[in-house]
């Protein structure tokens, strides 16, 4: 059988991993979420005090550890999905992210790490660059003063207290980063289903998704037998 990979790619804020790891178990899929690849990436380089500017102080990633189990991330036998969603390491990712030598080995382990599985993999460069054959591609977008909302409940239910208008200018700059940064950019594969979920619930964007897989069910059924 072959496996099925559900990308799912967006901006800062715009509901990708809560979606993605709904959708994960609805259909008993592994979800890997890359973003916190590359915030713990970020917390061991804080920790090991190297240099973030410097393409070259990242071959540390190479001795380190990634599973995800049951959504969260281990980093080397460690849970760091909490401390990796502080502002400290929101505000110093996009920086990391935009090495080349830092996305060659992440994007490396993010495949093996889906290698013959049924996955929903979130970020930013899924759908035409880790994944560029997955089966479904969503591209989730919302406009900001949405997203800006959205984080700021999360970081509530995090007990993480923040002001509204910081998240606005935090997101606004990190998409703007991440989106002209040179090495594989934040944007949509050219055959992503767009979702502007500004105006949908959660429950409505996973029904998107989830009417999606199954018009194509019979269609991936019948590739999987090949
Ligand atoms: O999704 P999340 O907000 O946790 O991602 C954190 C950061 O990781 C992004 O702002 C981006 O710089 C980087 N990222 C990336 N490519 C991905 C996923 C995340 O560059 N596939």
């Amino acid at each position: 059988m072959k496996s099925i990979q559900i990308a799912i790619d967006g901006p800062a804020g715009a509901g990708k991993s809560t979606i993605a790891k709904l959708v994960a178990k609805a259909f008993n899929f592994v979800y890997i979420d890359t973003g916190a690849m590359y915030r713990a990436v970020t917390l061991k380089a804080i920790r090991l005090n190297v240099n973030l500017a410097d393409d070259n102080a990242f071959d540390f990633i190479d001795q380190t550890r990634f599973d995800y189990i049951d959504g969260n991330l281990i980093m080397d036998g460690e849970n760091v999905d909490e401390m990796i969603r502080t502002r400290e390491i929101s505000n110093q990712v996009s920086l990391v992210s935009s090495h080349l030598s830092v996305r060659e080995k992440t994007v490396k382990r993010q495949r093996a790490l889906s290698e013959g599985k049924n996955v929903v993999m979130d970020g930013r460069d899924i759908g035409y660059h880790v994944l560029p054959n997955a089966t479904f591609k969503f591209f989730l977008t919302a406009d900001v003063e949405t997203r800006a909302k959205r984080r700021y409940h999360e970081n509530l239910n995090r007990n993480i207290h923040s002001s509204l208008e910081d998240l606005k200018v935090e997101i606004i700059a990190r998409d703007d980063f991440d989106s002209n940064r040179k090495h594989s950019p934040l944007r949509p594969a050219d055959d992503a289903i767009i979702v502007d979920t500004s105006d949908m619930s959660i429950d409505e964007v996973i029904e998107t998704i989830k009417a999606k897989v199954r018009e194509d069910e019979a269609l991936w059924k019948q590739n999987s037998q090949k």
